[in-house]
């Protein structure tokens, strides 16, 4: 006989010689899978994302990620009713050169983290990337093992348009993520333009991961990311002797030093770790979990994420002028001429752009 746990309704118990159901109703997903995005009622979607359902969730992102002004519009009505659910995570932005192991420490710190009974989601920003190229998440064959877990959410980054698009997007799938119950948010960049800059805007907590062995310049660091990090953990320890990881620790410290200290009042770490051997891993969680405390109590991490919020409103108030006017008929039909005006010097910048603009608003 097996050992039943009376707390567990019976429908959980194990039974010998009984095949057990997968996690999702596969059935329930091809039902779902099948109909158009369209189809599907605003509030099945909400209902299903707050039962933390992985096929609704992530049909639901794909509204989000659509150009089609029809899915904004059902995107926007699902977001709005998320809202009440959202903000109950730890959002994490994960950033370093390609090679540095960003995929592996993911998969390393967030097999740990599930284990240790977490709901973590995956998502990744790179305005680089498209669909056919594949993007930095894409690859089926990184982070297999997390990508199999039932408590994992893994989301490539939104493929198309600019930086400022693609961080939205990025943004609202967050809130999506944390109605959907994932209480770690791990977000993955790549040091491309300014998207790290981008990302350490929609997260608590942003790490940056590096090299022991290799100076930062080689490392193509840029000082100001250096001076956003909360953390710099130098992976591939198991690859490197203890003089060399040391050597690099100082050198990271005393690099961090000469910024000035951060609004959070929170002094950057500096550890390694293995994300092959998992060696180090636990303690830089530590670290984060320590820094969720720190600045929870001195109010930084609530003041941050208001601050966040008003930022991304002003944010999205540009990008959506700037694409409403770009996009203008009137305005496309004048721009360049006025470009061309503004080459030779017949007319100035500002009084081209006033005029675009005047076109635009419709005073001209
Ligand atoms: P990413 O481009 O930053 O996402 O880097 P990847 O996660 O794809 O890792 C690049 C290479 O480094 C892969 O071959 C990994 O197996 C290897 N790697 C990642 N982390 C470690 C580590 O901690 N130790 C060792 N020895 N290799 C690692």
């Amino acid at each position: 006989m097996e050992k039943k746990n009376k707390d567990k309704p019976a429908g959980l118990n194990i039974l010998k010689g009984v095949d057990q159901p997968g996690m999702l109703n596969i059935s329930a997903i091809k039902k779902h899978k099948s109909r158009k995005l369209i189809d599907i009622k605003v509030q099945e979607y909400v209902d299903g994302i707050l039962q933390g359902n992985p096929v609704l969730l992530s049909r639901a992102i794909t509204l989000i990620e659509s150009s089609l002004s029809q899915h904004y519009v059902i995107a926007q009505q699902i977001l709005d009713k998320c809202l009440p659910f959202t903000g109950k995570s730890i959002r994490i932005g994960i950033t370093g050169i390609p090679g540095v192991g960003k995929s592996t420490f993911i998969e390393a710190i967030g097999s740990t983290l599930i284990r240790d009974g977490k709901k973590v989601a995956v998502l990744a920003v790179d305005p680089s990337s498209t669909k056919s190229r594949g993007s930095i998440l894409g690859d089926k064959t990184r982070m297999a093992k997390l990508s199999v877990e039932a408590n994992a959410f893994i989301r490539p980054s939104p493929s198309s348009g600019t930086l400022g698009g693609v961080a939205r997007k990025t943004r609202e799938t967050i809130l999506l993520c944390e109605a959907a119950g994932f209480d770690t948010i791990l977000i993955e960049t790549i040091g491309v333009g300014q998207s790290e800059t981008t990302v350490h805007s929609m997260v608590d907590f942003f790490l940056l991961l590096m090299l022991p062995g290799i100076g930062d310049e080689l490392q193509g660091i840029k000082r100001g990311i250096m001076e956003l990090a909360d953390m710099i953990v130098l992976n591939k320890s198991d690859d490197h002797t203890k003089d060399k990881i040391n050597l690099a620790e100082r050198t990271c410290i005393n690099a961090l030093h000469l910024f000035p200290p951060a609004v959070s009042g929170w002094i950057p770490k500096v550890q390694h770790c293995s994300s092959v051997t998992l060696s180090g891993i636990k303690e830089i969680w530590d670290v984060i979990t320590g820094y969720k405390q720190f600045t929870s109590a001195n109010g930084y991490f609530e003041q941050n994420r208001k601050d966040q919020a008003k930022f991304w409103l002003y944010e999205t108030i540009n990008n959506e002028l700037l694409r409403s006017f770009s996009s203008d008929k009137r305005v496309h039909a004048r721009i360049k001429l006025m470009e061309h005006d503004v080459l030779l010097n017949k007319v100035s910048p500002f009084i081209a752009a006033q005029q675009l603009l005047n076109i635009y608003l419709g005073k001209d």
